[in-house]
């Protein structure tokens, strides 16, 4: 079976059924912080038809998970936005306005509050997530130095807010589910690691069969899951350049 395609993906879905993992988006897990179960977590960087579609399968197979949108790009899609809360999943702020700022603090809030407002048209938004920027030097959270989500009336941003002690966390940045260089930034600190053979999904599955953890924070990015071909081995080419590039990018730092 090919790898990182909506099937894969669902793979997962239903190890995690299996054993007996109750699924949570952002919002529900902060709200009732659950002593063991899955928080997950869609990243839309760009392609938001496969997030359309991966919202449509989760929720086929019974599980509610976070769609981050960003408002740059293809990513700002307000039918996609609606057709995922329609389709009952959260929908969240995926923001980068601190780099958009060029790292004016004040003017990253100001476009905070006007993106936020724009994204809230669509859906009601009370989790936000930052987007990486890899290729930006500005730190996204950097902006919460002098002001706070709860000030947007926001309950709170999936990285600071959420406790992820004695929780794995499991992301497939730059295509591979084993951290590494390329996964910058985006590793809560807290977090534990899962001891995984290789990067493929396949190593998450047994990963699921043996670990004994009881809590799991997944991040998954729906424009790498395709469900047809062509988006797939356009998707492969792509990571693979971005791969080499952070790789770059560290080195120079
Ligand atoms: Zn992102």
């Amino acid at each position: 079976m090919r790898d990182f395609s909506l099937a894969s993906y669902l793979r997962i879905v239903s190890a995690l059924r299996d054993r007996g993992l109750g699924v949570y988006p952002v919002r529900d897990w902060m709200r009732h912080k659950p002593a063991s179960g899955v928080v997950m977590r869609q990243d839309v960087d760009r392609r938001p038809g496969n997030a359309v579609a991966m919202a449509r399968a989760e929720s086929a197979a019974g599980i509610k998970a976070t769609y981050y949108f960003r408002v740059v790009g293809s990513a700002n899609n307000p039918e996609a936005m609606k057709a995922v809360a329609e389709l009952g999943h959260e929908v969240g702020y995926h923001y980068e306005d601190l780099s958009l700022a060029k790292g004016d603090v004040q003017k990253a809030l100001k476009l905070f509050g006007q993106h936020l407002s724009e994204i809230r048209k669509n859906a009601s938004v009370d989790t936000i997530m930052m987007h990486g920027s890899p290729l930006s030097r500005h730190y996204n959270l950097g902006m919460w130095a002098q002001a706070s989500p709860i000030d947007f009336g926001l309950m709170g941003d999936a990285f600071l807010h959420l406790d992820y002690r004695d929780t794995v966390y499991l992301t497939e940045t730059g295509r591979s589910w084993k951290s590494s260089s390329a996964n910058l930034r985006d590793r809560p600190p807290d977090a534990l690691e899962a001891q995984l053979d290789d990067g493929g999904t396949q190593a998450v599955l047994s990963f699921l069969t043996r670990s004994k953890a009881k809590r799991f924070a997944f991040s998954v990015h729906p424009e790498r899951w395709d469900a047809g071909l062509v988006g797939w081995t356009m998707q492969y080419g792509k990571d693979a350049l971005a791969n080499g590039a952070k790789r770059l990018i560290r080195m120079l730092r």
